[in-house]
């Protein structure tokens, strides 16, 4: 069996970002990567050979996370790392978000990482070992505006993934959380699903703000490497560590949000982005 003596790493979502540059990185130290993907066959940069396998699995398919779980068991033996990184981020006030937009950044960020903890669970449980790692955000801690139902996934994923750790902990299965600050991605471009509020003109105001602010906060991004790097030091950490901050935003906004507390917390915020 090809890397035979290697680790095996699943990431969803490695078309692009942070999930590409995990991909490279874990390819980069030797391990097995499957690189799902919505689309295999468009992509270009990721080259498929012994130790890289791309992978169709789109998480808002039920039958796409037991299929991809298959494959790779089939490739490699068995799956030591699952990375559940696939997910965007809605942008607008809540009333501006039409049913199906709503429902669909749940179902991506919310119940298709679940989907894929279901169809991996077994594997790991059967072998007594194994690590989930999550990529929430630090809007799974702290809220932004305009990104009400964004922030409401991602603390989904957070309360989800401490229910994890003890349940799957059981098993000696790791829980991870990642949870990176502004990440130069396409999260603002092309994945973002920017919300219609030409029918809502009393938000026109707030947006503008909201948007000139936001445009400056992510003039800092850092690069995908980073969170790749955080990434791949959660999947070799032998400790029960849940949490990862990922950025130098993440870094000084988190602690800061524990430190003041919600309501101050939220001023704060509140005079960053809309005034
Ligand atoms: P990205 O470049 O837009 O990558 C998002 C990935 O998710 C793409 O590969 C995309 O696939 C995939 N995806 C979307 N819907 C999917 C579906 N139904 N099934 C499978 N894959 C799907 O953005 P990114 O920043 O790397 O995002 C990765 C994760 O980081 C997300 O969970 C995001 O919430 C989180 N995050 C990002 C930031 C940031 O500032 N960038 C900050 C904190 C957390 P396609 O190529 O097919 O669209």
């Amino acid at each position: 069996m090809p890397g035979d003596s290697a680790k095996t790493i699943v990431i969803t979502g490695a078309s692009s970002g942070i999930g590409k540059a995990s991909a490279r990185l874990f390819h980069e130290n030797g391990w097995n990567v499957v690189a799902t993907m919505r689309r295999p066959e468009a992509e270009t940069d990721l080259q498929p050979s012994e130790r890289m396998k791309l992978v169709a699995l789109d998480v808002q398919d039920p039958e796409s996370p037991p299929r991809a779980v298959a494959e790779a068991v089939a490739a490699f033996g068995q799956i030591d790392v699952w990375l559940n990184n696939a997910g965007y981020g809605a942008f607008g006030p809540l009333e501006a978000g039409t049913r199906e937009q709503i429902i669909r950044q749940f179902e991506v960020n919310v119940f298709g990482l679940i989907a894929c903890v279901q169809a991996v669970a077994p594997h790991f449980r059967a072998r007594r070992s194994g690590t989930v790692i999550n990529v929430s955000s630090i809007g799974g801690i702290m809220t932004v505006p305009a990104f009400s139902v964004y922030n409401a996934t991602k603390f989904a994923i957070e309360g989800l993934s401490e229910g994890l750790w003890y349940e799957l902990g059981t098993f000696g299965i790791r829980v991870r959380l990642i949870e990176p600050g502004a990440i130069k991605t396409e999260f603002g471009g092309r994945s973002a699903d920017v919300w219609d509020i030409s029918r809502l003109p009393d938000y026109a105001g707030f947006m503008e703000k909201v948007r000139a602010s936001r445009t400056k906060y992510t003039q800092n991004s850092s690069p995908p490497e980073l969170v790749a790097e955080v990434i791949y030091a959660a999947a070799i950490d032998p400790s029960d560590r849940l949490r990862y901050l990922a950025g130098p935003d993440a870094r000084r906004y988190v602690p800061l949000r524990r430190l003041l507390g919600a309501p101050a917390m939220m001023r704060m915020v509140r005079r960053m982005f809309t005034r």
